[in-house]
């Protein structure tokens, strides 16, 4: 039930509306995969059609899943199709309709309709209130309905407040006109796309484009904002409810569609109207654009810095959001600010077992005082107040009882059945917690973005919340080209060797915290490679690939990137590392890793791993590193940064013996990397330099 593109229909069953923008016509509003684009005014019926038409067959061929909502009733309240038709199928209403409506630009038969159908049913009605000034028999005026049979509303109506009824042809607001003059419409789209179209909740929302039914009234707090600040009210009714939809989590949409209703129809969205609120109200970016990733022109080697803060511009969080309950929620990453619904702790308490009292009631020296019957223990409060001069018993976490400030320690007094003696010295308000001095209700408890810790759901759960709005996990493919590659545990023939970076780059992906998606070993062959993206795109929110990245004559995943998924070569000055090759391949950015395995994992770590975050909805972050003594010695030039596999030992960072790109031997030695800056440096023993734990990154 993801779709890509959100369509948003405000009818009308009036005539023509002429060239210039105007309310009470027809007005589309689109987010097109991603982009929300300006509302569009539709003058008349037979343009809408011939509009709503292109729209369904370009999204077909952009391979898009489209939703359309229309806001008028897809079924006429329980009885009225075997009435008209002699079937419950609310299709055959649509059948019946389209057979008998007759609509042109400036005309219509829709008035002389309802009367036709009036005279199906006995007695007077149901539709009613006729909008012409000629006579139409069978269609009164005034609501002088009676004998019909017919239920005045729909179960969906029933739940609103102010949703006119289907029966109502004139007047403002009546939908009467709209349910006649568009479910032919819709019926006619639906035979024209018939393998394409599933009408909702009709039929399950199996085929690539859903027809809905919305009503723009759900979100009429957003829509009065827009007015205010004065759009046209029908423009931005499809604008904001466009995207509303566009921006529903997976469970929110979801929930909203998980509706019954086989003969009448529903309305999308009815009792979840704070989620649409809320999602209206959601401005998001639009996705990655092809170019994303392209470079100034005449950059020849970027540092890494820039590099960095290029990444950091252009990517965004591409996942949608869900909401889990507590129990669910560790590990996954906030969508949304957490504020506490309630204090922590809730009410002024005791952090002590012992004798609660008002300060007050004291003297400067030793004292006795008596005790009230009965005693205040957490979960069961004392009811009545403690009058000045008395003391009660009370146990930890219980509620501060009216009349009490101070709490004096069961170890600090002598007690018998009445009376506590103790000496002075306890200050006001001592062993005592104030209400919310933790968190306060209202307070942010915890931020957007933040990955959810178990300490984290402690604090929710005291603050009040049972479930939370997470990003939905981001899912990286993985993908290593090479003919020389082969799996680990079959056997090798000539020149060959184990694909060594993909168990290595899964298995980082995991611990991150993504869900990874293992593309396997790819030949050197633009055709399986081709289609091992094609297959990432659509099973991964980025791909990572090793080997293959350079320029070479082997080199086909430059190549092909290339050719279709605008690359470009990052020539970043760093060691390890050569160019990494970085594209948005159908919408989804690659990452051409080297193949080196050393280096392979040096540039994951470096680019990847924030762009991971990013991508993820954890926004920008470098990972933080320590500076410590050396433990070793190391000149280094100027003009590029290095990554040294390091760990440390008895407080001093060591690093591995060899440098060379293919040892990885060295990285599984390795606990971190040494980042070396951009310039020269002379590194003796002692001088402290940058470490990096791989944990950290
Ligand atoms: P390439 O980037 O394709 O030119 O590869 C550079 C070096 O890394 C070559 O020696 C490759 O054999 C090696 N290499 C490429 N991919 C892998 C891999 N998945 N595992 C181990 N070594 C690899
Ligand atoms: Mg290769």
């Amino acid at each position: 039930m993801k779709f890509d593109s959100f369509a948003i229909v405000d009818w009308s069953g009036g005539n023509d509306t002429g060239p210039r923008p105007r309310k009470d016509a027809i007005w589309l509003g689109l987010v097109q995969d991603g982009y929300e684009l300006q509302p569009q005014y539709i003058r008349n019926r037979i343009e809408a059609e011939q509009v709503l038409s292109a729209l369904i067959e370009q999204e077909l061929n952009a391979n898009r899943r489209l939703l359309i909502g229309f806001d008028f009733p897809f079924g006429f309240p329980a009885g009225f199709a075997r009435e008209l038709t002699g079937k419950d199928d609310p299709f055959a209403v649509w059948e019946w309709l389209e057979k008998h409506l007759e609509d042109a630009p400036k005309t219509n038969n829709r008035f002389d309709l309802a009367g036709q159908i009036n005279a199906l049913f006995p007695g007077i009605g149901p539709f009613w209130f006729n909008g012409l000034s000629r006579e139409i028999d069978q269609l009164p005026r005034k609501d002088i309905r009676n004998g019909h049979g017919m239920p005045e509303k729909r179960a969906a109506e029933a739940m609103t407040k102010g949703a006119f009824t289907c029966w109502q042809m004139g007047g403002a607001g009546a939908v009467g006109g709209q349910v006649l003059t568009g479910l032919p419409i819709l019926s006619r789209l639906r035979r024209a796309f018939s393998d394409q179209i599933a009408i909702w909740p009709f039929e399950p929302l199996t085929k690539p484009v859903a027809i809905v039914e919305i009503w723009p009234s759900l979100i009429n707090p957003v829509v009065k904002d827009a007015e205010a600040k004065d759009e046209l009210r029908d423009a931005a009714q499809v604008r904001l409810m466009a995207r509303a939809v566009s921006c529903l989590s997976t469970t929110d949409m979801k929930a909203m569609l998980d509706v019954v209703a086989p003969e009448e129809g529903w309305i999308m969205g009815l009792g979840h109207e704070d989620k649409l609120i809320a999602a209206a109200s959601e401005l998001r970016p639009p996705p990655l654009r092809d170019d994303c990733f392209a470079l100034p022109a005449g950059v020849d080697w970027t540092p890494v810095d820039e590099a960095l803060a290029m990444l950091e511009q252009r990517l965004r969080c591409v996942v949608g959001q869900e909401t889990v309950p507590l129990t669910d929620a560790q590990d996954r990453i906030l969508a949304q600010d957490v504020i506490a619904k309630r204090s922590n702790p809730p009410n002024a308490n005791t952090a002590v077992d012992g004798y609660g009292f008002a300060f007050d009631s004291l003297n400067k020296s030793a004292q006795t005082l008596p005790l009230v019957e009965g005693r205040a223990a957490a979960g069961a409060p004392f009811a009545e107040t403690v009058p000045v001069g008395y003391a009660v018993r009370i146990l930890t976490g219980s509620i501060l009882p009216n009349g009490v400030d101070t709490v004096i320690l069961q170890e600090d007094v002598n007690a018998s059945a009445t009376h506590i003696a103790f000496n002075s010295g306890i200050k006001r308000g001592a062993n005592t917690r104030e209400a919310g001095e933790d968190v306060k209700a209202g307070d942010l408890a915890l931020q957007k973005g933040r990955r959810i810790t178990p300490a984290d759901l402690a604090l929710c759960a005291a603050t009040g919340s049972s479930e939370l709005s997470v990003f939905e996990t981001l899912r990286v493919a993985v993908l290593s080209t090479g003919d020389e590659l082969v799996e680990p545990g079959t056997p090798t023939g000539d020149g060959q060797i184990y694909d060594a970076n993909r168990s290595m780059l899964l298995s980082l992906i995991k611990r991150f915290g993504y869900s990874s998606v293992d593309l396997g070993i790819i030949r050197d062959d633009e055709a399986a490679l081709k289609q091992a993206l094609d297959q990432g795109a659509q099973q991964a929110d980025l791909i990572l690939t090793s080997g293959g990245a350079s320029s070479g004559d082997e080199d086909h995943v430059s190549t092909l990137l290339n050719a279709k998924g605008a690359m470009t070569e990052w020539r970043v000055a760093m060691k390890p590392g050569r160019p990494l090759a970085l594209a948005v391949w159908d919408g989804v950015p690659v990452f051409g890793l080297p193949g080196n395995p050393v280096a392979a994992l040096a540039c994951t770590l470096v680019f990847a791993r924030p762009a991971m975050r990013a991508l993820a909805g954890e926004g920008w972050q470098s990972p933080q590193a320590y500076n410590l003594p050396a433990g070793f010695s190391k000149s280094k030039k100027p003009g590029r940064r290095e990554y040294l596999r390091a760990r440390v030992r008895d407080g001093s960072v060591e690093v591995f013996h060899s440098e060379g790109s293919g040892r990885i031997s060295g990285l599984s030695w390795a606990e971190g990397l040494v980042e070396l800056p951009d310039g020269a440096v002379r590194i003796k023993p002692g001088d402290l330099v940058r470490y990096i734990p791989f944990g950290n990154f």
